[in-house]
Protein backbone atom coordinates (compact mmCIF):
# COMPACT_ATOMS: atom_id res chain seq x y z
CA UNK A 1 0.00 0.00 0.00
CA UNK A 2 1.53 3.73 -0.96
CA UNK A 3 1.95 5.60 2.55
CA UNK A 4 1.66 8.72 1.16
CA UNK A 5 0.94 10.50 -2.44
CA UNK A 6 3.72 11.23 -4.84
CA UNK A 7 4.06 14.91 -4.26
CA UNK A 8 3.74 16.99 -8.34
CA UNK A 9 7.52 18.23 -7.69
CA UNK A 10 9.99 18.27 -5.24
CA UNK A 11 13.19 20.96 -5.66
CA UNK A 12 15.43 17.41 -4.90
CA UNK A 13 14.47 13.83 -5.20
CA UNK A 14 16.38 11.35 -4.15
CA UNK A 15 15.96 7.52 -5.30
CA UNK A 16 16.34 5.13 -2.31
CA UNK A 17 15.36 4.93 0.86
CA UNK A 18 18.36 2.93 2.67
CA UNK A 19 20.67 4.53 5.31
CA UNK A 20 21.75 6.58 2.65
CA UNK A 21 19.35 7.84 1.08
CA UNK A 22 17.27 8.67 4.37
CA UNK A 23 19.93 10.31 6.67
CA UNK A 24 20.71 12.66 3.02
CA UNK A 25 16.99 13.62 3.25
CA UNK A 26 17.46 14.19 6.85
CA UNK A 27 20.26 16.30 6.48
CA UNK A 28 18.95 17.90 3.43
CA UNK A 29 15.47 18.96 5.20
CA UNK A 30 17.05 20.75 8.06
CA UNK A 31 18.88 22.37 5.94
CA UNK A 32 15.43 23.97 4.76
CA UNK A 33 15.65 22.24 1.69
CA UNK A 34 13.06 20.75 -0.22
CA UNK A 35 13.13 16.71 -0.44
CA UNK A 36 11.24 13.86 -1.72
CA UNK A 37 12.60 9.92 -1.00
CA UNK A 38 11.34 7.34 -3.59
CA UNK A 39 11.43 4.00 -2.18
CA UNK A 40 10.31 1.16 -4.36
CA UNK A 41 9.19 -0.71 -1.30
CA UNK A 42 9.58 0.45 2.30
CA UNK A 43 12.49 1.92 4.21
CA UNK A 44 15.57 -0.12 5.07
CA UNK A 45 14.13 -2.85 3.09
CA UNK A 46 17.57 -2.89 0.63
CA UNK A 47 20.46 -4.03 1.95
CA UNK A 48 19.89 -1.37 4.93
CA UNK A 49 18.02 -3.99 7.50
CA UNK A 50 19.98 -6.93 6.14
CA UNK A 51 23.32 -5.58 7.45
CA UNK A 52 25.36 -6.51 10.63
CA UNK A 53 25.26 -3.63 12.33
CA UNK A 54 29.40 -2.58 12.59
CA UNK A 55 30.74 1.19 13.14
CA UNK A 56 34.26 1.72 12.42
CA UNK A 57 37.22 3.91 11.83
CA UNK A 58 39.85 1.07 11.32
CA UNK A 59 40.39 1.82 7.52
CA UNK A 60 43.63 1.47 5.74
CA UNK A 61 43.47 5.03 3.75
CA UNK A 62 43.55 8.57 5.07
CA UNK A 63 40.16 9.55 3.79
CA UNK A 64 37.96 6.70 4.74
CA UNK A 65 39.85 7.34 8.65
CA UNK A 66 38.25 10.89 8.26
CA UNK A 67 35.10 10.48 6.86
CA UNK A 68 34.36 7.16 9.36
CA UNK A 69 35.74 9.59 12.63
CA UNK A 70 33.06 12.18 11.65
CA UNK A 71 30.49 9.62 11.06
CA UNK A 72 31.06 8.45 14.57
CA UNK A 73 30.71 12.14 15.70
CA UNK A 74 27.03 12.22 14.19
CA UNK A 75 26.48 8.75 15.36
CA UNK A 76 27.29 9.58 19.10
CA UNK A 77 25.44 13.04 18.24
CA UNK A 78 21.96 11.26 16.75
CA UNK A 79 21.85 8.58 18.51
CA UNK A 80 22.01 10.62 21.98
CA UNK A 81 19.34 13.16 20.14
CA UNK A 82 16.80 10.49 18.70
CA UNK A 83 17.45 7.95 21.61
CA UNK A 84 18.44 5.09 19.22
CA UNK A 85 21.25 3.02 20.51
CA UNK A 86 25.35 3.33 19.77
CA UNK A 87 27.95 1.09 21.76
CA UNK A 88 30.87 2.24 21.65
CA UNK A 89 32.16 -1.19 22.21
CA UNK A 90 34.88 -1.30 20.14
CA UNK A 91 36.67 -3.51 16.67
CA UNK A 92 38.70 -5.97 17.99
CA UNK A 93 40.95 -7.51 14.44
CA UNK A 94 43.25 -10.51 15.46
CA UNK A 95 46.06 -11.03 14.05
CA UNK A 96 48.24 -14.29 13.66
CA UNK A 97 51.55 -13.64 11.39
CA UNK A 98 54.26 -10.82 11.14
CA UNK A 99 52.97 -9.55 7.85
CA UNK A 100 49.74 -8.94 9.32
CA UNK A 101 51.15 -7.25 12.30
CA UNK A 102 53.01 -4.41 10.16
CA UNK A 103 49.82 -4.34 8.06
CA UNK A 104 48.20 -3.09 11.11
CA UNK A 105 50.63 -0.93 12.51
CA UNK A 106 50.62 0.97 9.37
CA UNK A 107 47.07 1.43 9.57
CA UNK A 108 47.30 1.89 13.05
CA UNK A 109 49.30 4.98 12.47
CA UNK A 110 47.31 6.61 9.79
CA UNK A 111 44.09 6.22 12.66
CA UNK A 112 46.22 7.40 15.23
CA UNK A 113 47.30 10.45 12.95
CA UNK A 114 43.44 11.37 12.54
CA UNK A 115 42.58 11.16 16.03
CA UNK A 116 41.34 7.48 16.22
CA UNK A 117 42.47 6.02 19.38
CA UNK A 118 43.63 2.31 18.08
CA UNK A 119 46.18 0.20 19.45
CA UNK A 120 48.34 -2.88 19.19
CA UNK A 121 47.69 -4.89 21.98
CA UNK A 122 48.46 -8.19 23.20
CA UNK A 123 46.33 -12.11 22.78
CA UNK A 124 46.03 -11.34 26.69
CA UNK A 125 44.42 -8.15 26.30
CA UNK A 126 42.24 -9.67 23.80
CA UNK A 127 41.24 -12.01 25.91
CA UNK A 128 40.34 -9.92 28.70
CA UNK A 129 37.87 -7.97 26.40
CA UNK A 130 36.32 -11.22 24.66
CA UNK A 131 37.10 -13.90 27.50
CA UNK A 132 36.05 -16.50 25.69
CA UNK A 133 38.86 -16.42 22.42
CA UNK A 134 40.70 -18.49 21.84
CA UNK A 135 44.04 -17.10 21.11
CA UNK A 136 46.53 -20.13 20.88
CA UNK A 137 47.35 -18.85 17.18
CA UNK A 138 47.09 -15.41 17.65
CA UNK A 139 50.24 -13.11 18.08
CA UNK A 140 48.33 -9.13 18.22
CA UNK A 141 45.27 -7.46 17.99
CA UNK A 142 44.31 -4.02 16.97
CA UNK A 143 41.97 -2.78 19.28
CA UNK A 144 40.08 0.57 18.87
CA UNK A 145 37.48 1.25 21.79
CA UNK A 146 35.44 3.92 19.79
CA UNK A 147 34.67 1.89 16.84
CA UNK A 148 30.58 0.19 17.97
CA UNK A 149 27.62 -0.62 17.09
CA UNK A 150 24.24 0.93 16.05
CA UNK A 151 20.64 -0.75 15.32
CA UNK A 152 19.86 -0.24 12.01
CA UNK A 153 16.34 -0.87 12.52
CA UNK A 154 16.43 2.02 15.03
CA UNK A 155 18.74 4.07 13.79
CA UNK A 156 16.76 4.17 9.99
CA UNK A 157 13.56 4.79 11.46
CA UNK A 158 14.61 8.09 13.36
CA UNK A 159 16.40 9.68 10.76
CA UNK A 160 13.25 8.98 8.51
CA UNK A 161 11.00 10.52 11.43
CA UNK A 162 13.13 13.41 11.67
CA UNK A 163 13.24 14.06 7.81
CA UNK A 164 9.93 14.15 7.80
CA UNK A 165 9.46 15.92 10.94
CA UNK A 166 12.32 18.57 8.60
CA UNK A 167 9.44 18.80 5.99
CA UNK A 168 10.98 15.93 3.70
CA UNK A 169 8.70 13.49 1.95
CA UNK A 170 9.07 10.04 2.15
CA UNK A 171 7.50 8.17 -0.67
CA UNK A 172 6.98 4.31 -0.18
CA UNK A 173 6.03 1.24 -3.06
CA UNK A 174 6.64 3.58 -5.22
CA UNK A 175 9.12 3.06 -8.16
CA UNK A 176 11.29 4.77 -10.28
CA UNK A 177 10.80 3.55 -14.06
CA UNK A 178 13.08 6.23 -16.26
CA UNK A 179 14.28 10.11 -16.31
CA UNK A 180 12.55 12.87 -18.49
CA UNK A 181 15.77 14.73 -19.79
CA UNK A 182 14.95 17.94 -21.99
CA UNK A 183 18.45 19.03 -23.34
CA UNK A 184 20.73 17.80 -21.13
CA UNK A 185 18.83 18.99 -18.32
CA UNK A 186 16.57 16.85 -15.56
CA UNK A 187 12.96 17.47 -15.56
CA UNK A 188 11.50 14.83 -13.77
CA UNK A 189 11.26 11.18 -12.96
CA UNK A 190 8.69 8.59 -14.17
CA UNK A 191 7.01 6.00 -11.30
CA UNK A 192 4.84 3.50 -11.36
CA UNK A 193 2.58 5.88 -9.96
CA UNK A 194 3.06 9.05 -12.15
CA UNK A 195 5.49 11.50 -12.76
CA UNK A 196 7.52 13.65 -10.28
CA UNK A 197 8.92 17.03 -11.65
CA UNK A 198 12.23 17.94 -10.56
CA UNK A 199 15.72 19.49 -11.74
CA UNK A 200 18.42 17.53 -9.00
CA UNK A 201 17.83 13.76 -8.93
CA UNK A 202 20.66 11.65 -6.36
CA UNK A 203 20.87 8.00 -6.81
CA UNK A 204 20.90 6.49 -3.69
CA UNK A 205 20.11 2.65 -4.72
CA UNK A 206 23.27 1.07 -4.05
CA UNK A 207 22.98 -2.71 -5.13
CA UNK A 208 20.30 -1.28 -8.33
CA UNK A 209 22.76 1.61 -8.74
CA UNK A 210 23.81 0.36 -12.43
CA UNK A 211 19.96 0.81 -13.38
CA UNK A 212 19.10 3.85 -12.63
CA UNK A 213 22.79 5.05 -14.04
CA UNK A 214 20.72 3.38 -17.20
CA UNK A 215 17.79 4.77 -17.29
CA UNK A 216 19.40 8.39 -16.84
CA UNK A 217 21.76 7.48 -20.22
CA UNK A 218 24.88 7.77 -17.87
CA UNK A 219 27.75 6.86 -20.50
CA UNK A 220 30.50 7.56 -17.44
CA UNK A 221 31.44 4.06 -16.48
CA UNK A 222 30.69 3.39 -13.00
CA UNK A 223 30.74 -0.16 -12.09
CA UNK A 224 29.05 -1.31 -8.65
CA UNK A 225 27.87 -5.05 -9.16
CA UNK A 226 25.67 -6.79 -6.41
CA UNK A 227 27.18 -9.59 -4.38
CA UNK A 228 25.29 -11.78 -2.27
CA UNK A 229 26.61 -11.91 1.70
CA UNK A 230 25.24 -14.22 4.12
CA UNK A 231 24.75 -13.31 8.00
CA UNK A 232 23.97 -15.56 10.87
CA UNK A 233 22.11 -15.60 14.48
CA UNK A 234 22.15 -17.85 17.50
CA UNK A 235 20.72 -18.26 19.97
CA UNK A 236 20.85 -15.44 22.70
CA UNK A 237 23.91 -16.14 25.19
CA UNK A 238 24.74 -14.38 28.42
CA UNK A 239 24.49 -10.59 27.37
CA UNK A 240 27.73 -8.88 27.38
CA UNK A 241 29.85 -11.71 26.24
CA UNK A 242 30.76 -10.57 23.14
CA UNK A 243 31.27 -6.91 23.07
CA UNK A 244 32.92 -6.12 20.32
CA UNK A 245 32.73 -6.49 16.93
CA UNK A 246 35.72 -9.49 16.20
CA UNK A 247 37.44 -9.92 13.24
CA UNK A 248 39.76 -12.62 11.95
CA UNK A 249 40.98 -12.51 8.30
CA UNK A 250 42.57 -15.26 8.71
CA UNK A 251 39.41 -17.42 9.85
CA UNK A 252 37.28 -17.21 6.75
CA UNK A 253 37.40 -12.76 6.53
CA UNK A 254 35.01 -13.40 9.53
CA UNK A 255 33.32 -10.88 11.73
CA UNK A 256 30.87 -11.19 14.65
CA UNK A 257 29.67 -9.98 17.72
CA UNK A 258 26.53 -10.17 20.20
CA UNK A 259 23.23 -8.24 19.28
CA UNK A 260 21.62 -6.22 22.59
CA UNK A 261 18.88 -9.02 22.38
CA UNK A 262 22.18 -11.36 22.86
CA UNK A 263 22.18 -13.46 20.00
CA UNK A 264 25.69 -13.87 18.17
CA UNK A 265 25.51 -12.16 14.73
CA UNK A 266 27.74 -12.23 11.74
CA UNK A 267 29.48 -13.30 8.85
CA UNK A 268 32.74 -14.79 6.38
CA UNK A 269 34.08 -13.37 3.17
CA UNK A 270 32.10 -15.98 1.39
CA UNK A 271 30.83 -14.18 -1.26
CA UNK A 272 28.62 -15.12 -4.44
CA UNK A 273 27.71 -13.20 -7.80
CA UNK A 274 27.41 -10.66 -9.51
CA UNK A 275 23.78 -11.68 -8.86
CA UNK A 276 20.49 -10.68 -7.07
CA UNK A 277 19.70 -13.75 -5.58
CA UNK A 278 19.10 -13.73 -2.34
CA UNK A 279 18.36 -17.05 -0.81
CA UNK A 280 20.92 -18.45 1.78
CA UNK A 281 22.89 -21.39 1.12
CA UNK A 282 23.94 -24.52 2.99
CA UNK A 283 28.05 -23.50 1.80
CA UNK A 284 27.86 -20.31 3.79
CA UNK A 285 26.14 -22.15 6.76
CA UNK A 286 29.07 -24.69 6.79
CA UNK A 287 31.91 -22.25 6.09
CA UNK A 288 30.15 -19.98 8.99
CA UNK A 289 29.98 -22.48 11.60
CA UNK A 290 33.92 -23.86 10.61
CA UNK A 291 35.13 -20.44 10.85
CA UNK A 292 33.49 -18.89 13.96
CA UNK A 293 34.11 -21.84 16.23
CA UNK A 294 37.79 -21.83 15.30
CA UNK A 295 37.46 -18.24 16.71
CA UNK A 296 35.44 -18.90 19.84
CA UNK A 297 35.42 -22.78 20.31
CA UNK A 298 32.36 -21.94 22.78
CA UNK A 299 30.11 -21.18 19.70
CA UNK A 300 30.31 -25.01 18.93
CA UNK A 301 27.27 -25.30 21.84
CA UNK A 302 25.07 -23.00 20.42
CA UNK A 303 22.18 -23.15 18.04
CA UNK A 304 21.92 -21.51 15.16
CA UNK A 305 18.39 -19.54 14.84
CA UNK A 306 18.37 -18.27 10.83
CA UNK A 307 20.72 -17.29 8.17
CA UNK A 308 19.94 -14.68 5.66
CA UNK A 309 21.39 -12.76 2.62
CA UNK A 310 22.02 -8.83 1.41
CA UNK A 311 23.72 -7.23 -1.18
CA UNK A 312 27.26 -5.93 -1.35
CA UNK A 313 27.03 -2.95 -4.30
CA UNK A 314 30.38 -4.08 -5.09
CA UNK A 315 33.05 -1.67 -7.03
CA UNK A 316 36.63 -2.31 -7.88
CA UNK A 317 38.34 -0.73 -5.33
CA UNK A 318 35.63 -1.34 -2.48
CA UNK A 319 35.31 1.99 -2.41
CA UNK A 320 31.62 3.93 -3.14
CA UNK A 321 31.27 6.47 -6.10
CA UNK A 322 30.11 9.68 -4.53
CA UNK A 323 30.14 12.86 -6.45
CA UNK A 324 28.09 14.94 -9.01
CA UNK A 325 27.84 13.23 -12.26
CA UNK A 326 28.27 16.39 -15.07
CA UNK A 327 27.70 14.38 -17.97
CA UNK A 328 23.37 15.38 -16.74
CA UNK A 329 22.50 18.87 -15.20
CA UNK A 330 22.24 18.33 -11.55
CA UNK A 331 22.79 14.15 -11.29
CA UNK A 332 24.63 12.96 -7.90
CA UNK A 333 25.01 9.14 -7.18
CA UNK A 334 26.09 7.77 -3.38
CA UNK A 335 26.27 3.98 -4.32
CA UNK A 336 28.58 1.16 -4.09
CA UNK A 337 29.24 1.12 -0.54
CA UNK A 338 31.14 -2.26 -1.24
CA UNK A 339 29.36 -3.67 2.26
CA UNK A 340 30.45 -0.74 4.65
CA UNK A 341 27.82 1.83 3.23
CA UNK A 342 25.69 1.91 7.03
CA UNK A 343 28.84 2.99 9.34
CA UNK A 344 29.18 5.89 6.27
CA UNK A 345 25.71 7.22 6.02
CA UNK A 346 25.62 9.85 8.43
CA UNK A 347 29.15 11.57 6.36
CA UNK A 348 28.01 10.70 3.53
CA UNK A 349 24.47 12.87 4.07
CA UNK A 350 27.00 15.71 5.37
CA UNK A 351 28.87 15.57 1.87
CA UNK A 352 26.20 15.06 -0.40
CA UNK A 353 24.39 17.70 1.29
CA UNK A 354 27.44 20.14 1.34
CA UNK A 355 28.24 19.52 -2.76
CA UNK A 356 24.25 19.94 -3.49
CA UNK A 357 24.08 23.04 -1.53
CA UNK A 358 27.19 24.54 -1.55
CA UNK A 359 29.09 22.88 -4.19
CA UNK A 360 32.12 22.08 -2.11
CA UNK A 361 32.87 19.77 0.91
CA UNK A 362 35.80 19.93 3.74
CA UNK A 363 35.39 15.94 3.97
CA UNK A 364 37.62 14.41 1.64
CA UNK A 365 34.88 13.19 -1.13
CA UNK A 366 37.36 13.27 -3.89
CA UNK A 367 38.57 9.93 -2.82
CA UNK A 368 35.09 8.64 -3.48
CA UNK A 369 35.02 10.42 -7.36
CA UNK A 370 33.08 8.49 -9.81
CA UNK A 371 35.48 9.33 -12.36
CA UNK A 372 38.08 7.51 -11.18
CA UNK A 373 37.19 4.27 -12.75
CA UNK A 374 37.15 6.03 -16.04
CA UNK A 375 40.43 7.18 -15.29
CA UNK A 376 41.83 4.38 -14.04
CA UNK A 377 42.52 5.65 -11.30
CA UNK A 378 41.40 2.65 -8.57
CA UNK A 379 41.71 3.48 -4.89
CA UNK A 380 43.86 1.18 -2.70
CA UNK A 381 41.42 -1.63 -2.25
CA UNK A 382 39.77 -0.51 1.20
CA UNK A 383 39.31 -2.33 4.45
CA UNK A 384 36.09 -4.80 3.68
CA UNK A 385 34.86 -6.85 5.91
CA UNK A 386 33.05 -10.07 4.93
C1 LIG B 1 25.24 -9.39 5.40
C2 LIG B 1 25.61 -7.94 5.36
C3 LIG B 1 26.32 -7.36 6.42
C4 LIG B 1 26.66 -6.01 6.41
N1 LIG B 1 27.30 -5.49 7.49
C5 LIG B 1 27.58 -4.16 7.53
C6 LIG B 1 28.16 -3.57 8.68
O1 LIG B 1 28.44 -4.25 9.68
N2 LIG B 1 28.42 -2.24 8.66
C7 LIG B 1 28.14 -1.47 7.56
O2 LIG B 1 28.42 -0.28 7.59
N3 LIG B 1 27.57 -2.00 6.46
C8 LIG B 1 27.28 -3.34 6.42
N4 LIG B 1 26.71 -3.86 5.31
C9 LIG B 1 26.49 -3.01 4.13
C10 LIG B 1 25.27 -2.12 4.30
O3 LIG B 1 24.14 -2.93 4.49
C11 LIG B 1 25.08 -1.26 3.05
O4 LIG B 1 26.30 -0.67 2.63
C12 LIG B 1 24.09 -0.13 3.30
O5 LIG B 1 22.91 -0.63 3.89
C13 LIG B 1 23.78 0.57 1.99
O6 LIG B 1 22.72 1.48 2.19
P1 LIG B 1 22.05 2.15 0.94
O7 LIG B 1 21.04 3.10 1.44
O8 LIG B 1 23.09 2.65 0.02
O9 LIG B 1 21.38 0.92 0.16
P2 LIG B 1 20.03 0.09 0.42
O10 LIG B 1 19.72 -0.07 1.86
O11 LIG B 1 20.11 -1.14 -0.40
O12 LIG B 1 18.94 1.06 -0.18
C14 LIG B 1 18.73 1.24 -1.56
C15 LIG B 1 17.24 1.33 -1.78
O13 LIG B 1 16.96 1.68 -3.14
C16 LIG B 1 15.70 1.14 -3.45
N5 LIG B 1 15.54 1.14 -4.91
C17 LIG B 1 16.23 0.43 -5.82
N6 LIG B 1 15.80 0.68 -7.06
C18 LIG B 1 14.81 1.59 -6.95
C19 LIG B 1 13.95 2.24 -7.89
N7 LIG B 1 14.04 2.01 -9.21
N8 LIG B 1 13.02 3.10 -7.41
C20 LIG B 1 12.91 3.36 -6.08
N9 LIG B 1 13.69 2.76 -5.15
C21 LIG B 1 14.63 1.89 -5.58
C22 LIG B 1 15.76 -0.25 -2.83
O14 LIG B 1 14.47 -0.81 -2.62
C23 LIG B 1 16.51 0.01 -1.52
O15 LIG B 1 15.67 0.15 -0.39
C24 LIG B 1 26.33 -5.21 5.30
C25 LIG B 1 25.63 -5.78 4.22
C26 LIG B 1 25.26 -7.11 4.26
C27 LIG B 1 24.48 -7.68 3.10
Amino acid sequence: MPTKELPERSEIVIIGGGIIGVTLAHELAKRGEEVTVIEKRFVGSGSTFRCGTGIRQQFNDEANVQVMKRSVELWKHYSEEYGFSFEQTGYLFLLYDDDEVEEFKRNIAIQNRFGVPTRLITPEEAKEIVPLLDISEVIAASWNPTDGKVDPFYSTAAFALNAERFGAKLVEYTEVKDFIIENGEIKGLKTNRGVIKTGIVVNATNAWAKLINAMAGIKTPIPIEPYKHQAVITQPIRKGAIKPMVISFKYGHAYLTQTSHGGVVGGVGYELGPTYDLNPTYEFMREVSYYFTRIIPALRELLILRTWAGYYAKTPDSNPAIGKIEELNDYYIAAGFSGHGFMMAPAVAEMVADLITKGRTSLPVEWYDPYRFERGELRGQALQMG
